[in-house]
């Protein structure tokens, strides 16, 4: 180790996102720690500062997208719409990073290519791809849950004689569509953001389409002064309201059960959340993702909308042919996704008809022989989800890796702490709310309660602490039955399995508990001296507190 007094740190972060910015300052601020953020990007913005293809935009509302921990930041920042686009997204994380002048301790252009833990020091090692290594106490990843961008591996791309792009490695200049043939593979939350969009400016637009997906309608606007005022002057009750609800939205789950209203009711019903839009469409009824009888009643609903739509009844057939409960793949939202396809220079490819067998020269060309030539190839084909940017990191001690320790699909305590990986806290991790939940919302709460833990160390000599093996069993054990009682783990073609990375192990990764439950277990657990993990003091003292708690005290689900 080469260390010097200029590269060791109390601590240090792995992000300059939504996470990364909040445990820059809390360690910083308020801990008074020697901290350093190592961001890959150019800047900060984390998931936004490369996700800037047409249509990106946040399908969280504004109110409730953004920190809650300053008043004051929230009371002198204003949203121009009712979901932030990435432009703006980007400016707001600019408009904190200045306030409370965390760039300076920002590495950016860094990406982090090992981190390793000395038993000896007691420190980690974190190199980097330019060669360089700082050192420190406490690692904390703030990397996100769908950083890790995944190319399908579809034979012939190196062929492509076209340009190529994959949505989450946008390019940070606009891209001129006018005259260009697109192909775009994927038709998740993303590639429905972004279709509509390239549609308005290409020559012709190719959507592959493998699996069908819901949509509820954005119904984005702009947002007027005096709504500007009301969310300026109810920071109070929209901090309080966000940090109550399973979902960290700023809407309630209704308490109703959709089979205990009448017909007309729920028909109704439907339609007021219809008209309403968003992810709000998945709170009408409060059975939507337990029980399959309510959930066939909300698709039913959807995918009639979807032929009132769409003009062409075989268009409609093949958008409409889709076998997974509403809301158990991550429901999107959209601007005018499903009329689209009304447009004559549109066109819908059915990959479950007719798969892909390779890209040439000049295009895509399906199984049966049909040839669709392209000049852009979009590849809005999602992520290595939730444990890809965590191995990406190559975490190791000397007795395991990360790699070999989540072989069979992650492991953790809370979502939060790995066994055998002392003094680790990962923000978002898989086991905890994270991709179920508004991110600001389930970010702060992880933020918080590792600068209280970190605090708690400090305070009382506590030179390490490690999640115990028993308490990581339980938890993946309870990440795993709380997703079971749900529609969730029903989709086998879901990111949430990992099922769209092959040989990724299928495990079900987020927590489906409900971020205010969830909440409610790390709380209890800190306040009975951090339960669940070893602490261990500067005389080598061994604090052990044993898990005892039964964590399924009740479950909501978020969105
Ligand atoms: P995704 O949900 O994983 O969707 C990827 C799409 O690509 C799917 O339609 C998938 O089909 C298709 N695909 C993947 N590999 C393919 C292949 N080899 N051949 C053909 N099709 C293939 O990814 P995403 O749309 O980027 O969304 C990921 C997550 O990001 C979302 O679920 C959401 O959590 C988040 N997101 C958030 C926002 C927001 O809030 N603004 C916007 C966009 C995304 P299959 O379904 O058959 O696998």
């Amino acid at each position: 180790m080469n260390k010097n007094l200029n590269n060791v740190y109390d601590a240090l972060v792995i992000g300059a996102g939504f996470s990364g910015l909040y445990q820059l300052h809390r360690l910083r601020d308020d801990l008074g720690l020697k901290v350093a953020v190592i961001e890959k990007g150019a800047d900060v913005g984390g998931t936004w500062y490369w996700n800037r293809y047409p249509g990106a935009r946040c399908d969280s509302e504004s109110q409730g997208y953004a920190y809650f921990f300053s008043r004051k930041l929230h009371e002198n920042w204003q949203w121009s719409e009712r979901y932030p686009g990435h432009n703006e997204i980007r400016k707001y994380l600019n408009y904190v990073t200045d306030s409370l002048n965390l760039r300076k301790d920002i590495f950016f252009n860094k990406t982090v290519s090992k981190c390793s833990f000395s038993e000896d020091a007691k420190l980690w090692e974190i190199q980097t791809e330019n060669g360089d290594a700082r050192y420190c106490k406490w690692l904390i990843t703030a990397v996100g849950c769908l950083s890790a961008a995944n190319v399908p591996n579809i034979q012939g791309l190196s062929r492509f004689e076209g340009q190529w792009y994959h949505t989450g490695k946008w390019p940070h200049y606009d891209i001129d569509f006018k005259g260009l043939r697109v192909g775009q593979i994927g038709t998740g939350s993303t590639g429905i953001q972004a279709a509509p969009e390239i549609a308005k400016t290409c020559e012709h637009l190719t959507v592959f389409q493998r699996t069908p997906n819901y949509s509820i309608p954005a119904r984005n606007s702009e947002w007027d002064a005096l709504y500007t005022d009301w969310v300026r002057s109810h920071y109070e009750e929209l901090k309080a309201l966000v940090r109550s609800t399973p979902n960290g939205h700023p809407f309630r789950i209704s308490n109703n059960l959709t089979m205990e209203v009448s017909e007309a009711e729920r028909q109704k019903m439907f339609e007021a959340a219809w008209s309403d839009g968003g992810l709000r469409f998945r709170g009408v009824f409060l059975d939507l993702l337990t029980s399959q009888t309510a959930n066939s009643a909300a698709a039913d609903f959807i995918k009639s909308k979807i032929r009132q739509k769409v003009t062409d009844p075989a268009t409609a057939d093949i958008l409409t042919n889709i076998d997974h409960p509403y809301a158990a793949k991550r429901p999107p939202i959209d601007t005018h996704y499903f009329e689209t396809f009304n447009k004559d220079h549109v066109t819908l490819v059915d990959l479950q008809a007719d798969p892909i067998a390779e890209i040439v020269q000049n295009g895509i060309t399906l199984e049966s022989g049909t040839h669709h030539e392209l000049d852009v190839i979009v590849f809005a084909t999602g992520y290595d989800a939730m444990t890809g940017p965590l191995l990406n990191l190559n975490i190791e001690t000397a007795k395991a890796s990360l790699k070999s320790y989540w072989g069979g699909g992650p492991r953790n305590y809370l979502g939060l702490a790995i066994p055998g990986f002392p003094n680790l806290f990962t923000i978002t991790g898989p086991g905890s709310p994270s991709v179920l939940s508004n991110m600001p919302v389930s970010i702060e709460q992880h933020v918080d309660w590792i600068t209280e833990c970190i605090a708690h160390c400090l305070e009382t000599g506590c030179t390490s602490i490690e999640a115990q093996e028993q308490s990581a069993e339980i938890w993946t054990d309870h990440v795993r039955e709380t997703a079971d009682a749900t529609l969730l783990p029903k989709v086998k073609h879901s990111w949430y399995l990992g099922a769209n990375i092959p040989g990724k192990p299928r495990v079900f990764m987020p927590y489906a508990g409900g971020l205010n439950i969830y909440r409610k277990i790390c709380d209890n657990i800190a306040e009975e001296g951090y339960k669940g993990f070893d602490l261990i003091s500067d005389k080598t003292h061994v604090i052990s507190k044993p898990l005892d708690f039964k964590p399924s005290e009740g479950f909501m689900f978020g969105v």
